[in-house]
């Protein structure tokens, strides 16, 4: 008899409360690792290109999605790109209320499939869809290789 077959109703079910801590350290991969690293040492993003296919991808990626082959090229794409999106956070992702509420938006760079999601700092009504954006990255002596490098999108 499987466990499918031996509880027939959800009152059947028992269970524990607790709590497991769980310490875990996330990798960015091969090509994120480049990404956030020449964010950190060029202050330039990259993005992955297929040498089979041709397909490029920001976020870059160390194989092509679309035929399998190994990714050797990264290509400079600037800090400039296109606002494809945007939208307006009033919580963070724990559920937090922020203080004063956070422009989002989809950055897509000229050539480039994919995007960078990110904060854009300027009043909602000050965007619009197709708009010059260009990232604002931290100095490059504080910048760490991380997510965080970028500050926010801004009018380019
Ligand atoms: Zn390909």
């Amino acid at each position: 008899m499987s466990f499918k077959d031996s509880i027939t109703q959800t009152t059947q079910i028992g269970y524990f409360e607790g709590a497991i801590p769980v310490n875990y350290q996330y990798t960015f991969g091969i090509a994120g690792d480049k990404f956030f690293r020449t964010i950190k040492t060029k202050g330039d993003f990259i993005a992955s290109k297929c040498s089979e296919c041709g397909s490029t991808k920001i976020y870059p990626l160390s194989y092509c999605e679309e035929c399998f082959a190994n990714i050797k090229e990264y290509i400079s794409v600037g800090l400039t790109g296109e606002l494809y999106s945007f939208t307006e956070c009033h919580y963070d992702y724990q559920g937090i209320e922020h203080k004063e509420p956070r422009i989002m938006g989809l950055v897509k760079f000229e050539g480039v499939d994919g995007g960078i999601v990110h904060r854009v700092k300027a009043p909602p009504e000050g965007l619009k869809v197709g708009m010059k954006v260009k990232a604002k990255l931290k100095p490059k002596t504080k910048r760490e290789g991380v997510v965080d490098d970028i500050l926010h999108f801004e009018k380019a």
